[in-house]
């Protein structure tokens, strides 16, 4: 499925892609690719994984390395290719439910780690590909059509939860936006830690709530409202999370875009080189495991001490 050359290809593979006609992951994958584009990274050098659902067929429509995981675990393989392989370019790709349901622990254990790589969140409120359950970004209240009754648990919120976690780059955009949506892939790639995005995507299928039309009169760019988000030390990054945050719990008539936070902090592959001094020089991912057939780790202490 890869490319070769060292110079960056065409992006797009041949799958054929069956999201549904009008569906907003059209435009988040435009403008992955655009990004992938303008920032001329070799397609040998990206690696793109997605978990369950709509939003993780994104793998197989863009050529780069690509790793189709299990439901909620995107973000930890991804984690662990860029901690295995440092100099990859990683991006994750995760629908609401995925990310924030059965993906949650994960959500919040990886803000811990601030591992250089991107998570992309396809966040429409319900799971598509099981035919429209609320997922658990559905606001409280809310019945799309494929619901009987109306939803009665209160919704996450993706921007407060990451900011929470200690997501070091914590932002949202739009699918229908993809000149915004472009330029903040690119700036969370940029971004030496760990980014999300928090993309509203609707669901054209199963959400006649959260449509095009919602989000067009709502969504507003609180950067071109005036809000830094860069912080460059740890006061700052207090004083500026705790606003972001606040800005966070707005939904209603407005709805912020943007990015809330940009926190330059220490990574985790620059801590593990603090631990493993020849992190990021030797390779683990190429020592040979075996010579003639036979390990060249001998495990059977290790073992006995099991039993
Ligand atoms: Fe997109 Fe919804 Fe169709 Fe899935 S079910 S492809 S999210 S429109």
């Amino acid at each position: 499925m890869l490319s070769s050359p060292v110079k960056p290809q065409n992006y797009k593979t041949d799958v054929e892609i069956d999201w549904c006609p009008g569906c907003g992951d059209f435009g988040i994958l435009n403008a992955l690719i655009l990004a992938l584009q303008e920032l001329k990274i070799p397609n040998q050098n990206v690696v793109l994984t997605g978990g369950i659902g709509c939003s993780s067929k994104i793998p197989h429509y863009v050529n780069v390395n690509a790793f189709h995981s299990l439901h909620g675990r995107s973000l930890v393989h991804a984690e662990a290719v860029k901690i295995a392989n440092p100099d990859l370019e990683v991006i994750s790709a995760a629908g609401d439910g995925d990310a924030l349901g059965i993906g949650s622990a994960h959500f919040v254990a990886a803000g811990r780690r601030n591992v250089d790589l991107t998570y992309m969140i396809f966040d429409n409120g319900v799971y598509g590909l099981t035919k429209g359950q609320a997922s658990p970004t559905l606001p409280f209240g809310e019945m799309p059509k494929s619901l009987e009754t109306e939803n009665i648990k209160f919704p996450v919120n993706p921007i407060f939860l990451g900011l929470a976690s200690g997501f070091t780059f914590v932002a949202r955009s739009y699918s229908y936006n993809i000149k915004h949506l472009k330029e903040t892939i690119i700036r969370a790639i940029r971004h030496r830690g760990l980014a999300m995005i928090d993309i509203m995507q609707p669901c054209v299928t199963y959400n006649n709530i959260n449509t095009k039309e919602y989000y067009d009169g709502r969504l507003y760019d609180i950067e071109k409202e005036g809000w830094n988000p860069l912080a460059e030390n740890e006061n700052e990054y207090r004083e500026k999370v705790g606003q972001a945050v606040i800005k966070s719990l707005e939904w209603g008539d407005r709805i912020p875009m943007g990015v809330f936070i940009e926190y330059k902090t220490e990574t985790y592959d620059q801590k593990l080189k603090r631990l493993i001094p020849d992190y990021g020089v030797r390779n683990y991912v190429f020592d040979p495991i075996e010579k003639n057939g036979k390990p060249l780790q001998d495990i059977t202490e290790m073992m006995q001490s099991f039993l």
